[in-house]
Order: structure tokens, then C-alpha cells, then sequence
């Protein structure tokens, strides 16, 4: 792959970059790179993709453009409203970069399909905001041995981590079984438009490492972001030997539909309170016999309000601190959102925590529902 005289031109900082060099442009050139969803994380990594010279683009999506969309997905201007996404999309990174080539893929990845589509490239980014795609892609990264750039956002936080065959945990190692709706959707849940330009961000930065092999790739390292703190923390995930899809003796050995998806057993055993409930339980216990709170926001949240009798064991410490929990009496994780809470309950299960709880919805659901002068710290 050589470089014309317009691409050395156009590629000069990159070219100054000894780490990175000709070499490392030509690499990219080479490179196919399949971004599903053109939504608020597709677009950054898109543009800044196509900017640096990914050779061949594809793009998976089948939405059509909506005005609600411009809020963060800056892919799209006023007048591509109604407008195929993919299409769209096509045309505003060609114009961005026209030494590129840029595939449309207007479908909707299921399992009949995601190994025809993934099969033609060589790395792929995940920013679709469905919970059953995330797991059909992973799958069939992990069964092509393809590496995986994942991230999803929610509210003002998000999180991002990567996937390399044979090096690390997959999505499925992190959270071993899910449903739809637990994270929430963008279209329901709300969204800080700028959130997805960091988290987009970082994927097409981990995109570009990974290719010209530069750098050291968020593998088996969860990157949390929260908007509000500005504050990033890192969450060290290891590789599941049960991992149904990349252990050792996995389960899923072909990509499989919605249904499959979830694995219900495990799931079951994450018990969903609401504030309500929460209260209800917490009155009827007592002394001893009572639930163990565990609240894993950052100790400054912690110390400015709490429930009360609730301990404090931060996400980030919470890998190393389970042994704390060994003994107690029923645990119920706690966090501002139900965001925390819900990663502490799938780091618990992986330790083989039985039935862990979280409180849906956080202690905002708290403060709305049960406790309106309970005023919870800005996460
Ligand atoms: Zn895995």
C-alpha cells in the first residue's frame, strides 16, 4: 500500500509521528473497519476514522435520520433528516476523506447474518444501544477472531473496553448475561449530546492503536467515564474460564438470536428492587437478620449523604474487596443511577456471589420515590 503525494500530504501529522510513520499510515490504508450503528458513538469514531485514513469503512444501521438524532450524532446535518443513515453517512465521510472507501450495510445484524457482514473486516467497533446486538457482535468477534472495540453510554456515564482474540476478556466475560433494558436506551433514558463524542472518541483511538500496533489497548481494563465528575475510572476485568463464548468449554459455538441471548439462569439470580421495595424490606428487617448495604459510588458521594447503616465499598475497590461481603447477610448494591450498582452485582455473581440486589434506578429513584429531602451528590 503505497502513499500518494495527496495522502502524504493529507496524512503529514500522522507521518510525524515516528511512532506511528509511514508505515503506520500504510497499515491503515490496508485497514477494514466495521462500525455498527451510526448513532452518537458511530459518528465520532466515523469521522475521526475516515479522517485518519482507514482504507475501507463500513458502516452498519438501518435507521433513518430523526431530528432528535442531531443532538449528538454528528455525523448528520438539518437537511439529512429522513434520510437513510448509511447513505447519508456515506456521502459526509467521502466528502470528509474521498482517498477512502465506505461500505453501507443498511440492515439490522441477527445471527443469520453478523458473520457474513463481520467476516469482510478486520476490527470492529460496537456502538449500537441495543443490549441483544452488543452480545450477537461479541459473539462473532470472539467466534471470527476479530478484535472488538466496544462502548455504550447512559445518562452522563458511559464505559469502554476492548476485546483482542486470545488476549483478553470478551463483553460476555464482563457481563455474562443481560436483557434488554437494563442499561437503558438513549431514547427513553436521555443523553448528554457530548457524552458519545468522548466514548466515539476513544473507540476510534483504540481502532487506530490496535492497527498500527502502537500504544497498549484497553484489554481486560473496563474505562468507566462520568460526565458530571469528569472523572474516568478503570475497572480491571480477567477472562471467565466459563465464558460461554470464549472459555473453555464454551456453549455458544455459533451466533444465536435474542431469545438465546440472555442467560436467563444467571440473570434471575440479580434480584431488581425499587426504591419502594427497598424501603419495605429495610422496615420489615431487623438487627441482624437485616439486608447489607453495599454502596459502591466514590467516597465523597458516600460521605456528603447515605442511607443509613449502608457501608461503603467503591465500584473500583469492589473486585478486591468482595472477601468483605463473605458472611453477610443478603447484600444490595447501591449507587446514584442503578448503573454502578448493577456492574457491582455482575462483579459479584463472577465471584460466585449467590442472588446479589441492586436498587433500580439508584438513590435518585430513592429521593423520588421514598425520601424527597434525600439529597444525592453529584455522581
Ligand atoms: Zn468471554
Amino acid at each position: 500500500m503505497t502513499l500518494s503525494a495527496s495522502e502524504l500530504s493529507r496524512y503529514h501529522r500522522h507521518l510525524a509521528l515516528p511512532e506511528l510513520g509511514k508505515e503506520g499510515q500504510q497499515r491503515l490504508k490496508a485497514a477494514r473497519v466495521l462500525v455498527i450503528g451510526a448513532g452518537g458513538l458511530g459518528s465520532p469514531a466515523a469521522l475521526y476514522l475516515a479522517a485518519a485514513g482507514v482504507g475501507t469503512l463500513g458502516l452498519v444501521d438501518c435507521d433513518r435520520v430523526e431530528l432528535s438524532n442531531l443532538q449528538r450524532q454528528v455525523l448528520f446535518d438539518t437537511a439529512s433528516v429522513g434520510r437513510l443513515k448509511t447513505e447519508a453517512a456515506r456521502e459526509r465521510l467521502l466528502a470528509l476523506n474521498p482517498e477512502i472507501s465506505v461500505v453501507a450495510h443498511t440492515l439490522t445484524l441477527c445471527a443469520a447474518n453478523v458473520l457474513e457482514v463481520l467476516r469482510g473486516y478486520d476490527l470492529v467497533l460496537d456502538g449500537t444501544d441495543r443490549l441483544v446486538t452488543r452480545y450477537l457482535v461479541n459473539d462473532a468477534c470472539v467466534l471470527l477472531g476479530r478484535p472488538l472495540v466496544s462502548a455504550a453510554i447512559h445518562r452522563f456515564e458511559g464505559h469502554a473496553m476492548t476485546y483482542l482474540p486470545g488476549r483478553g476478556p470478551c463483553y460476555r466475560c464482563l457481563f455474562p448475561a443481560a436483557e434488554e433494558g437494563v442499561v437503558g436506551n438513549c431514547a427513553q433514558a436521555g443523553v448528554l449530546g457530548v457524552l458519545p463524542g468522548v466514548l466515539g472518541a476513544i473507540q476510534a483511538t483504540e481502532a487506530i492503536k490496535i492497527l498500527t500496533g502502537i500504544g497498549e489497548p484497553i484489554v481486560g481494563r473496563l474505562v468507566t467515564y462520568d460526565a458530571l465528575e469528569l472523572r474516568f475510572v478503570e475497572l480491571p476485568v480477567t477472562r471467565r474460564v466459563d465464558c460461554a463464548v470464549c472459555g473453555e468449554h464454551p456453549t455458544i459455538t455459533a451466533p444465536r438470536d435474542d431469545g438465546e441471548l440472555c442467560d436467563a439462569v444467571a440473570l434471575a439470580r440479580v434480584r431488581r428492587l425499587t426504591a419502594s421495595a427497598l424501603r419495605d424490606l429495610l422496615a420489615s428487617q431487623s438487627g441482624s437478620a437485616g439486608l447489607f448495604l453495599v454502596d459502591v459510588r466514590e467516597p465523597h458521594e458516600f460521605h456528603s449523604r447515605h442511607l443509613q447503616g449502608a457501608h461503603n465499598i467503591p465500584l473500583a475497590d469492589l473486585g478486591r474487596r468482595l472477601g468483605e461481603l463473605e458472611g453477610e447477610r443478603s447484600p444490595v448494591f447501591l449507587c446514584r443511577s442503578g448503573r454502578r450498582s448493577l456492574m457491582a452485582c455482575a462483579l459479584a455473581l463472577r465471584s460466585g456471589l449467590e442472588a446479589p440486589a441492586h436498587l433500580e434506578g439508584g438513590l435518585l429513584a430513592w429521593a423520588a420515590e421514598v425520601d424527597p429531602a434525600f439529597e444525592v451528590a453529584a455522581g
